[in-house]
């Protein structure tokens, strides 16, 4: 079939196996292009492994380290005359490139919350790696299901404590607007908490601990963002950031679980604002993100999910490199995000943009060839108008 994007909202209906391929090889041959991350992982569990930052996450441990990596993810395989996801191809294409350098991979399809995962993924740890020197916990989900009481539970991005109003982007009409939003309830919140906190973490940790898989020394790392004061009602301050708040808090917990086993530690890295699938659905992020990337790019700062991972294992985790920790004891590779100056840019464009001048004053195009790039669409050297295939197995 033709596969062309179909664009609603700020999500994709349409997958293309081919462009997902080379967004995937993309990223493999930044990876390459570093050179080899000396003394990296191993053995690499990567859960939420499809897209975004714990894809990135997986290409780097395996290209940049030669690491053998297990990776957890919820996509939709493709069915007759319908595309899979974007991050089913994505995979399909990690284990192809895996496969041609014979490097281990194993994936699993399903829900990372549940226990049935948890204890798949350790009995195939059991019977294939030993243990684990990496554990990459990078999950973005709009629910989650309690394994312990069955409960549904729905994050929601709001405001606390207060009615917010901000200037946001219509990415599918293109249109700079006023949006509008009431503070969460407290059951808001707790769900968000539920499902975007740390607690999943430290139960996949727990796992992982009680069946003796964590090498001496493992690392896990999760992510995290913080972003510029425009976003904070939204973000920082608000039911995500609240989520965020519990993840660190879990990282603590992991992090004495990790030293008691020989030495190792737990990070929560704090990470650049980046076009995936699940930043899109954030609202004023779009317009962030529009406004960031064109002064970025401009400086010559500008990085995807790829240069960040990369530079988040060359110069912090591994190449006989340690962890450089801000005063909250967090990994800042959102630095060059941060920079004073790059800030006070978006901080002159931001109250100038209007639906008329979006596309000269910010990057709105870079933003969009991202997001179409996230479901394979606007790859280089791609065909879009070639007969192909969506029938692709996870392995190859
Ligand atoms: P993403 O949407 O690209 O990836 C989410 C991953 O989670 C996918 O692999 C998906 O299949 C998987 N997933 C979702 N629900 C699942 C479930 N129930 N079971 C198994 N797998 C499931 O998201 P992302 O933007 O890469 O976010 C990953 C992490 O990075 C999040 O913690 C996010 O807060 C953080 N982060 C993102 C940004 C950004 O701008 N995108 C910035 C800083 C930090």
């Amino acid at each position: 079939m033709i596969i062309k994007p179909r664009v609603r909202g700020f999500i994709c209906l349409t997958a293309h196996p081919t462009g997902c391929a080379a967004h995937v090889q993309e990223q493999i041959d930044h990876v390459r292009g570093k050179g080899a991350i000396e003394n990296g992982p191993r053995n690499v569990l990567v859960v939420g492994a499809s897209t975004g930052y714990g894809l990135a996450s997986r290409i780097t441990a395996a290209f940049g380290s030669g690491a053998r990596t297990m990776g957890v993810f919820y996509e939709r395989p493709p069915r007759e005359g319908k595309c899979a996801t974007a991050g089913w191809y994505n995979s399909a294409a990690f284990h192809r490139a895996a496969s041609a350098e014979s490097l281990y991979a194993r994936s699993f399809n399903g829900d990372a919350f549940s226990d049935e995962m948890k204890a798949t993924v350790v009995e195939a740890i059991k019977e294939d790696l030993g243990q684990i020197d990496l554990v990459v916990y990078s999950l973005a989900s709009p629910r989650r299901q309690h394994p312990r009481t069955g409960e549904v539970h729905k994050s929601v991005l709001k405001p606390i404590g207060e009615h917010y109003s901000a200037r946001t982007l219509d990415t599918d009409r293109s249109e700079v607007s006023e949006v509008e939003i009431e503070p969460a309830t407290e059951r808001e919140i707790q769900d968000t908490v539920t499902v975007m906190g740390g607690e999943d973490w430290e139960l996949w940790m727990e796992a992982l601990n009680g069946a003796g898989l964590l090498a001496p020394n493992a690392t896990s790392v999760a992510y995290d963002y913080i972003g510029p004061e425009v976003t904070w009602p939204i973000y920082t301050n608000g039911t995500i950031g609240r989520a965020k708040v519990d993840l660190r808090a879990a990282g603590q917990r992991i992090s004495e679980l990790l030293k008691a086993n020989a030495g190792g530690d737990a990070f929560i890295s704090v990470n650049k604002a980046l076009v995936t699938q699940a930043s899109s659905a954030i609202p004023v992020v779009p317009l962030y993100i529009s406004i960031l990337y064109r002064i970025m790019k401009e400086k010559g700062t500008h990085e995807g999910t790829i240069e960040q991972i990369q530079r988040l294992f060359a110069t912090h985790l591994y190449n006989n490199e340690v962890p450089k920790l801000d005063d909250k004891g967090l990994i800042r590779i959102d630095d060059l995000e941060m920079e004073p100056e790059v800030q006070q840019e978006v901080n002159e464009i931001w109250p100038q943009v209007t639906s008329e001048n979006l596309r000269e004053i910010t990057d709105f195009a870079g933003y969009q060839e991202d997001f179409l790039k996230l479901f394979g669409f606007g790859l280089s050297g791609v065909d879009y108008d070639q007969e192909v295939d969506p029938m692709v197995s996870l392995d190859g």
